[in-house]
């Protein structure tokens, strides 16, 4: 094939086709993909220095097709489902999940449902989901509520669960530590991460285990997971009963995979810690100023139990660490700056732009 200017089509590419030996595909699992998977893996000098460790690297799983890691295991999911003939999808969700079955259904050509508790899912992810084409219905109601319904519906109705108590969406979150021993050639010392209903930190740890008994590692990380210190159940070690963040994927009291994820981080070594909402916050605005990365609030909060920990001398500097930044900025772009808190418009000319700004004249 000399000469040719064709790439890879997108069947060649996601998880399903580079991580097949590790997922639970067979020939009668349809290849469906959005080109999901990998994702960046940056090296993060200037906020590795905010954090206090010398080296660091973001895995930013903003840049799955619909924004966020939740694709990894929703493709995984949806086929499964297509490939046992189910003809509609359903998930509770704080909003990346909807966008993700909306998009994964669309594309194998079934329908999603997605619960939504009302007045509690950043705009843009209601937004993804319904233009996906998804069956939205608000509960009036919290996320836990939420899936307590979704688990309900899909006991008693031909509908398929595919939140993140579906196997298959766990198995294809593993990949993403998958790449990170592929591009870094062992596992990490240390992977940050931020827990809600624990499903990620859960698979990362499925994921890193794998890798080694298959040979392709030596070494296993410690696990750190960030909860919000008003969505703590896991730091407290009982469930919140009206969980309060800003960081609204990871407002969740009642944690679903609750025992995996303790086990990911006892097993590991490592442990959950909880970050404010100013902290939260502040983790998220250097991860955009300092590295041109911008993540969603909650995915900022990874990042900030890491410099906590680092600070309260349970992370050693010299440790190499990963923060998994899970989600696109765009999803949820309410706290970011904005240009009215910036300044007063200035006069549209060269002079005033030019005496606002400083410059310096060219000779
Ligand atoms: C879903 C989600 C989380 C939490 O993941 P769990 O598997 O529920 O612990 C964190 N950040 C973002 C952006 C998410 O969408």
């Amino acid at each position: 094939m000399t000469g040719s200017t064709r790439g890879v089509t997108s069947d060649e590419r996601g998880v399903l086709a580079r991580y097949a030996s590790f997922l639970p595909v067979t020939p009668a699992t349809p290849r469906l993909s959005l080109q999901e998977g990998d994702t960046p893996l940056i090296a993060v000098p200037r906020l590795a220095a905010w954090v206090g460790v010398s080296e660091l690297f973001v895995k930013f799983e903003g840049m799955n097709p619909t924004g966020s890691f939740k694709d990894r295991g929703m493709v995984v999911a949806v086929a499964k489902a297509v490939e046992r003939g189910a003809r509609t999808i359903m998930c509770a969700s704080t909003g990346n999940t909807a966008a993700s079955a909306a998009a994964y259904a669309a594309r194998a050509g079934i329908t999603a449902v997605v619960l939504l508790p009302r007045g509690k899912v950043a705009g843009a992810k209601v937004s993804q989901a319904l233009a996906y084409g998804a069956r939205a219905i608000a509960l009036d109601t919290g996320f836990d509520a939420a899936l307590d319904v979704a688990r309900g519906l899909t006991a008693r109705y031909m509908v398929e669960l595919v939140n993140s108590v579906n196997p298959h969406r766990i198995a294809g979150q593993a990949t993403a530590a998958y790449e990170i021993c592929d591009i870094l050639g062992d596992a990490p010392d240390v992977l940050a991460l931020p827990v809600g209903n624990g499903g990620n930190i859960s698979a990362y740890w499925a994921g890193f285990r794998r890798y080694r008994e298959a040979g392709y590692t030596t070494s296993l990380p410690v696990i750190l997971g960030g909860q919000a210190a008003g969505a703590a159940p896991l730091v407290l070690g009982h469930p919140v009963e009206s969980p309060d963040t800003i960081a609204s994927a990871i407002r969740i009291g009642r944690p679903a995979s609750w025992e995996t994820a303790v086990a990911a981080a006892t097993e590991s070594h490592g442990e959950f810690r909880a970050v404010t909402d100013a902290q939260i916050l502040e983790a998220y605005r250097e991860v955009a100023r300092r590295e041109g990365i911008f993540c969603e609030p909650s995915s900022a909060a990874g990042v900030a139990a890491l410099r906590d920990s680092v600070a309260a001398g349970r992370t050693s500097a010299d440790a190499t660490c990963v923060c998994v930044c899970t989600g696109h900025g765009l999803k949820d772009a309410q706290f970011a700056p904005g240009l009215d808190d910036q300044a007063a418009p200035l006069p549209a000319t060269v002079e005033a732009v030019a005496a606002a700004l400083g410059l310096a004249e060219r000779s």
